[in-house]
């Protein structure tokens, strides 16, 4: 009704502009790797290489090149760990007193850290939120004594410091650094409750699902850390007992970014690990659409998403694949879209398509891309990573992660604006999203880079649908092709993207970091 009444009083209204996608092709394409047949899509799973076989196959009849090692493929591999719970153990030492723990219930082991086989015996210290953070003078660790100790922190930062660089410094790779330095054997996590995305029970479900980690041992960035595991908010009052703190006080001030204080607790950690390790294989897959500009060919814009998902897990409503339709067919179809759309166009630059593995373990396949690209790594103008963008509403706000680092975010707002659709900066720094996709990594390399999601506007009725979509699908079996989906959101999103990529494609000069853009060190 109102838009047929809109169309009586403006009949002079401009005509739409063109559209290039219908949110069908792209609703095919997930129905296609988010199917049951594909398994979830685990690393290294005969369900993802059939996932990347059709991948492959969409690429060639799109008519895009081959621009991995081996055909479209880049082959990688990793160390897959296991943990073996029956032979673990996890107990508190009180005064000489023993208190057990409950795997699962209480806290869980995180095999990303190639855990140590010795047992452990080590007195616990509470961190804060296990910062140090130079550039703002900020420091949790200052005047601890974590020699031999295990670091008991809490996820999220204090107000005043910007979420991109308390993202940077919250990188397992860096904050393992700083506690490697200051003597510490291990680090206990307590999840932040006011950032969770989902409840404990499920956090906790999959935790003996297989990790991994990339097997070249130049990637190993928590060299020395002998012991990881995540604690339950709900019990972590058992850490903190005799301490003269309580974790509710300590949960509250986190939740506003307060200060935290830090202090040495009352108890020792004692455990034991058992981990099944196993040599696994997976691939990269990579394609181009060359330039047509003799100069401007020789640099790509790279629009990467990750393939990869959970696999097959313990089951929720009976249900033991994890599809990841959302997370992340909905990026792999994108790309098919946009190569597809693209090779009609006559760009200046080069696009290169990047399809990773291993997301879901740690952005392993990114990690392994970055430092190994199959084009030349100075040649990489800028990232434009998609990851879970969720056209769960109508397309009206767009969070862009990386918008105030590089014109990118300029670039951004020119396309988005064009349709009508507003840009926001990532407004809940405590889900520390900036480091939490496969754009990242090419950050790590100095190359601009974005991630841009469909959002809300904070308050609104469409935030509850966000929420409950976390809470109930995200990382469930429950995220595959049954769940309701808004094609012309969908198809916006791609409009947007396609805009920005061909301004940025066909732009005179490649994209900068700002000034003051604390990642812009990274360029080489
Ligand atoms: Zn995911």
């Amino acid at each position: 009704m109102l838009l047929q009444l809109t169309a009586y009083i403006y009949p002079q209204a401009p005509p739409s502009p063109e559209k290039h996608f219908d949110g069908k092709t792209w609703w095919e394409h997930i129905k296609v790797v988010a199917d049951d047949r594909m398994e979830g899509r685990e690393t290294g799973s005969e369900g993802l290489r059939k996932a990347e076989a059709y991948v492959v196959e969409q690429l060639t009849k799109a008519g895009v090149q081959p621009a991995g090692t081996d055909g479209f493929y880049q082959p990688v591999k990793f160390i897959s760990r296991r943990i073996v719970e029956k032979d673990c153990s996890i107990t508190l030492i009180r005064n000489g007193a023993v208190e057990p723990l409950t795997l699962g219930e209480d806290a869980y082991f995180n095999t990303r850290v190639d855990l140590t086989k010795e047992e452990i015996n080590a007195p616990l210290v509470f961190a804060g939120y296990g910062l140090k953070i130079p550039e703002k003078n900020y420091d949790d660790l200052v005047g601890l004594d974590l020699k031999g100790k295990v670091a008991v922190i809490l996820t999220g930062f204090p107000a005043g410091i910007p979420s991109s660089l308390a993202a940077h410094y919250q990188w397992a790779g860096e904050r393992w650094k700083v506690f490697r330095e200051a003597g510490a054997i291990g680090i206990i996590t307590i999840p932040n409750p006011a950032s969770m995305d989902f409840p404990w029970s499920r956090s906790s479900l999959n935790r003996t699902h297989p990790q991994m980690d990339l097997a070249d041992p130049e990637f190993n960035e928590l060299a020395g850390q002998k012991v990881a595991l995540t604690f339950n908010p709900a019990s972590a009052g058992k850490l903190l007992a005799g301490s003269g703190h309580t974790f509710q006080e300590l949960a509250e001030l986190a939740k506003d970014q307060k200060p935290l204080p830090r202090f040495p607790l009352q108890v020792s950690l004692k455990s034991r690990v058992h981990v099944e390790k196993q040599e696994v294989t997976s691939a990269n897959v990579i394609a181009k659409l060359p330039g047509s500009d003799p100069l401007l060919k020789n640099e790509f814009v790279v629009l990467s998403a990750h393939i990869d998902h959970l696999g097959i897990g313990e089951p929720i409503d009976g249900d033991r694949i994890y599809n990841g339709a959302m997370d992340n067919g909905s990026g792999v179809a994108l790309l098919l879209d946009m190569a597809a759309s693209l090779k009609r166009e006559k760009l200046r630059r080069s696009i290169l398509f990047v399809f990773v593995v291993a997301e879901e373990k740690g952005l392993l396949g990114s990690k392994y891309f970055a430092a190994h690209p199959t084009v030349d790594a100075k040649s990489m103008v800028a990232d434009f990573n998609v990851d879970m963008f969720l056209p769960i509403v109508p397309l009206t706000v767009l969070k862009v992660k990386g918008l105030a680092e590089s014109d990118l975010g300029d670039q951004a707002t020119l396309a988005a604006n064009s349709f009508d659709v507003r840009v926001v900066a990532d407004f809940q720094p405590l889900r520390n999203s900036f480091i939490r996709s496969d754009q990242y990594n090419f950050v790590r390399h100095g190359i601009p880079a974005l991630n841009m999601e469909i959002s809300f506007d904070p308050g609104s009725s469409q935030q509850k649908i966000f929420k409950d979509w976390l809470t109930n699908h995200y990382h469930a079996p429950s995220d595959d092709v049954s769940q309701p989906i808004q094609l012309s959101s969908a198809a916006l999103y791609e409009e947007v993207m396609r805009k920005l990529l061909i301004a940025v494609a066909n732009a005179d000069a490649r994209p900068q970091w700002k000034k003051d853009s604390f990642f812009r060190r990274y360029v080489q």
